[in-house]
């Protein structure tokens, strides 16, 4: 059974059992050395941060909750063709699809749009192929992450929570959810 511990690592230290002396006793010397690291510790730099006051800048390439989409003027721009439900590997995409009504151009871009939209966010698995499969821009993966919860029917997102607040009706919840897509927008 003899397991060479020395081929495992190369910060392995034996243990020291020699009998300790009078002074190794009363550890004054090693209590002051835990506090001399503690001390030096002061002096460098946080490698942690408040959360939530503070957050970390996400990755470029960050995938995280899905929005739906809509254009400038407010109006929604998925037409409920289902191509992100078949792209979606995890098949946590469902949908229902309507039509327009005559009165209601200033809601739906589309002649068709989805009724119903929800992602299953307990299957998804933040692929970002849906938002690569829709031609209308009317999907992406936001900056973002799904919150924790103690039900999982909490996270079947339905449209209302997946629906990017109305340009003009709320223009600073908008922006936010925009988040940094414009930036990289207006660098591609
Ligand atoms: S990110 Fe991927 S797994 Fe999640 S809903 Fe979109 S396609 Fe499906
Ligand atoms: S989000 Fe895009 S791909 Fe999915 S149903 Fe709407 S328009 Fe089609």
């Amino acid at each position: 059974m003899g397991v060479n511990m020395q081929a495992l690592t190369s910060r392995l230290k034996q243990v020291d059992r020699r009998k300790m002396s009078f002074i190794e006793r009363l550890y004054l010397v090693a209590i002051f050395k835990g506090m001399m690291i503690t001390f030096m510790h002061m002096f460098k730099k946080k490698p942690t941060i408040n959360y939530p006051e503070k957050t970390r800048p996400f990755s470029p390439v960050f995938r995280g909750l899905h929005i739906l989409n809509r254009d400038e003027e407010g109006r929604e721009n998925c037409t409920a063709c289902g191509l992100c439900a078949v792209a979606c590997p995890a098949e946590a995409i469902t949908m229902e699809a309507a039509e327009r009504q005559t009165g209601e151009e200033n809601l739906y871009r589309e002649e068709k749009y989805a009724a119903k939209y929800e992602i299953n966010m307990l299957r998804c698995i933040f692929c970002g192929l849906c938002e690569e499969a829709c031609p209308k821009d009317a999907i992406y993966l936001s900056e973002t992450f799904a919150p924790a919860d103690y039900q999982r029917k909490q996270f079947i997102y339905n449209k209302g929570e997946l629906l990017i607040p109305h340009p003009k009706e709320d223009p600073e919840a908008y922006k936010k959810a925009l988040g940094n897509r414009v930036k990289r927008e207006s660098i591609n």
